[in-house]
């Protein structure tokens, strides 16, 4: 038995036989560096289609970035200059990619430095291609599941795999945030990474992996066995406790009713969703529909989309988010001028306002899709009362627009907003007499209250959502929307994170809206929480002066 540690990247606890995932080292059949490009650009390209659709806009991203790499001549051109004066192109790649990583490496941002793995990434991909050794990797036949380990996955290998048949990931490279541990969370397996003892002698070997505690167990002992299937078993019993409560509605142990919804960014994300109970969609983010390689949607496209969900959840309701572009998010056919903060530029509704004939498009794909059905629509990046009178203005133009077309549309549609700006959130009282419901977008309004940037881990200790800013900011819009009558729902990730579960609760929050993977865990747990002690414990985390103290409060709770 061969005990290797490494870092618990993603939860679980899996039994099965381990497969090694080896690329190619042997070069042939050598093609032009331009060819080698163009064949990358188009894998880059079919991978980002593919992982917009299975995975969804965020995890695609990264495909996105390559592409640009790819096509940066900053990047080609001096490549193409050192095959010019005799290199091998070969070693172009790896020199120039190498002395441009090693710029980044040297950057204190972690952000600058994970760039830096992207361009490594992107020149492995162009040598893959120059020696012909790119060919796409298959899982063997069968149904078998499988620990998947390698050296390291790039997120051009992972989508190699059927992601059905992956038991879990296991890597020598990588950390914590690695895309490897990124994808593991998004489909539900564990990962454990920066193992430094794996290897290849770990093919086809049963083995134990463990995402708690970063253990990889190859070839167990008896011993082990009987340890680690015990684990492996409780692991199971967890999972299947969250059957309990799947095919009821959310009660807190005292009885109070708590909705529980479900996020999604396409239609898709509710695949598996026929036995389940649950509140509706709190959140469709719709950026999908205008992200795809194909380009801005019609609005046919746009009302197909919205009508599937709507259909298919009614008689729950969705409640649908407007484009939220800008910021990290471009598209090419909006021509967002470049920015030095996007994050504090034209994103969100600022962008739409500004772009009236394709918020219109959307608008009008809204009011149809929402004829005779339950249909919330839902504005981000609100900081203004102007811009929900003028996006409303424009819903009610619409809307007399489709009449005279004869178009039936939804008469009772209702708008409400993200509160996911502090001046929103402070202003909550007053918005909330021009809305009709506000939904708080946790993971923006951590990063604007505490000034860090929610993608840059060089501040990932200050973008914290125990910081009682945080907290105090959230149990104040709770209260302001109910005192004004309005519904109040959380729809980012601190919905889905258990551990603030009972404050929220205690808080009055009524409506938690998470991704499909979670929801049971969060209706699990709110079944064990009673309202009154909540409470309480409420009342002492909103007292405390940092997050070491809130945290302390919470755990003790
Ligand atoms: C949020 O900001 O919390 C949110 C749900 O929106 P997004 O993550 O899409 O910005
Ligand atoms: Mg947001």
């Amino acid at each position: 038995m061969k005990i290797l540690n490494g870092i618990a990247g993603a939860p679980g606890v899996v039994f099965g036989k381990v497969l090694y995932f080896d690329k190619k080292s042997e070069c042939s059949n050598e093609i032009s560096i331009d060819e080698a490009v163009e064949k990358c650009l188009e894998k880059v390209r079919k991978m980002y289609d593919k992982a917009l659709s299975d995975l969804g806009e965020d995890k695609a991203k990264i495909f996105s970035a390559y592409e640009m790499l790819l096509e940066d001549v900053m990047f080609t051109g001096p490549i193409k200059e050192l095959i010019e004066t005799g290199k091998t192109p070969i070693d172009a790649v790896t020199e120039v990619s190498e002395s441009m990583s090693s710029i980044l490496l040297k950057k204190e941002s972690e952000y600058l430095r994970q760039r830096a793995d992207d361009i490594i990434n992107v020149g492995n991909m162009i040598k893959e291609a120059l020696c012909g050794a790119d060919s796409d990797f298959t899982m063997p036949d069968g149904d078998d599941k499988y620990i998947i380990s390698a050296r390291e996955l790039t997120p051009v290998d992972t989508m190699l795999f059927d992601h059905s048949r992956l038991l879990g990931f296991v890597t020598k490279e990588g950390g914590a945030t690695s895309h490897t541990v990124i994808l593991a969370k998004s489909i539900g397996i564990p990962a454990v990474v920066g193992v430094s003892e794996l290897d290849e002698m770990t093919n086809l070997k049963e083995a134990y992996l463990d995402g708690y505690s970063g253990k990889f167990l190859v070839e167990p002992n008896d011993e082990t066995k009987k340890i680690y299937d015990k684990k492996v078993c409780e692991e199971a019993e967890f999972i299947k406790s969250l059957e309990t409560v799947k095919q009821h509605d959310a009660y807190t142990k005292d009885g109070e009713r708590i909705k529980v919804a479900v996020n999604i960014g396409k239609p898709s994300d509710l695949k598996g969703i026929e036995n389940q109970s649950f509140d509706g969609v709190g959140l469709f983010r719709s950026e999908f529909l205008y992200s795809s390689s194909k380009g801005k949607p019609s609005v046919h496209e746009q009302y197909e989309a919205y009508k599937k969900v709507i259909d298919l959840v009614y008689p729950n309701s969705v409640t649908i988010r407007t484009l939220d572009v800008g910021g990290d998010k471009q598209l090419k056919y909006f021509n967002i001028p470049k920015e030095e903060n996007p994050f504090l530029g034209n994103r969100g509704i600022r962008l739409c306002l500004s772009n009236e004939d394709i918020f219109t498009e959307q608008l009008k794909a809204l009011l149809m899709a929402g004829a005779d059905k339950k249909l919330k629509i839902m504005l981000p990046m609100v900081t203004r009362i102007d811009e929900i009178t003028r996006a409303r203005q424009l819903l009610e133009k619409a809307k007399k627009e489709l009449i005279l077309e004869n178009v039936a549309v939804s008469e009772n549609i209702e708008l409400g907003i993200m509160i996911e700006t502090p001046a929103s959130a402070i202003m909550a009282e007053v918005f909330a007499k021009h809305c009709d419901f506000f939904s708080i977008g946790t993971n923006d309004l951590v990063q604007y209250i505490m000034s860090a940037d929610r993608g840059n881990s060089a501040v990932e200790d200050i973008y914290n959502p125990y910081n009682p800013a945080v907290l105090r900011m959230i149990n104040k819009v709770i209260n302001d929307g109910a005192n004004a009558g309005i519904e109040v729902s959380i729809c980012g990730d601190l919905a889905a994170n258990t551990d603030f579960t009972e404050i929220l609760l205690g808080m009055g929050l009524k409506k938690f809206s998470v991704p499909l993977p979670m929801i049971n865990r969060i209706k699990k747990k709110i079944s064990d929480i009673n309202l009154s002690s909540a409470q309480q414990l409420t009342k002492d985390v909103l007292s405390a002066e940092d997050e070491n103290e809130v945290i302390k409060i919470m755990r003790k709770g």
